[in-house]
Order: structure tokens, then sequence, then C-alpha cells
């Protein structure tokens, strides 16, 4: 993914910044535990869309 269009990209909820999991192709916002998906390059930025994190996995 570009790494220009993810310094511009912000969690659409809390308006924080979201970190690139590169081997997940997801974006994750850590305060809202949602990680936002990426198909074919694309950020997905709908809460519809994000999958919740698990107690369990790391942020
Ligand atoms: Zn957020």
């Amino acid at each position: 993914m570009d790494v220009k269009l993810l310094e511009i990209l912000v969690c659409p909820l809390c308006k924080g910044p979201l970190v690139y999991r590169k081997d997940q192709q997801e974006l994750i916002c850590k305060p809202d535990r949602l990680a936002y998906p990426i198909r074919d390059g694309i950020p997905v930025m709908l809460e519809d869309e994000a999958r919740k994190l698990s107690a369990e996995e790391d942020v």
C-alpha cells in the first residue's frame, strides 16, 4: 500500500492514527480495537466492514 496514503488515513470513529499491518493487510485502530480491511490495496474505512479485535490479539 502507498505509504503516503497511509499517512493521511485516520480512524473514521476517533480520528486517531492507524497502524498498518502488512502481513494481515489491515489498518488497526488501537483505541477502538478495530481492524479495517485493505482490499486490493484500497483501505476500507467503514465501521461496518471493520473487524473487532479479540482480547487475545496484541495491538
Ligand atoms: Zn478509532
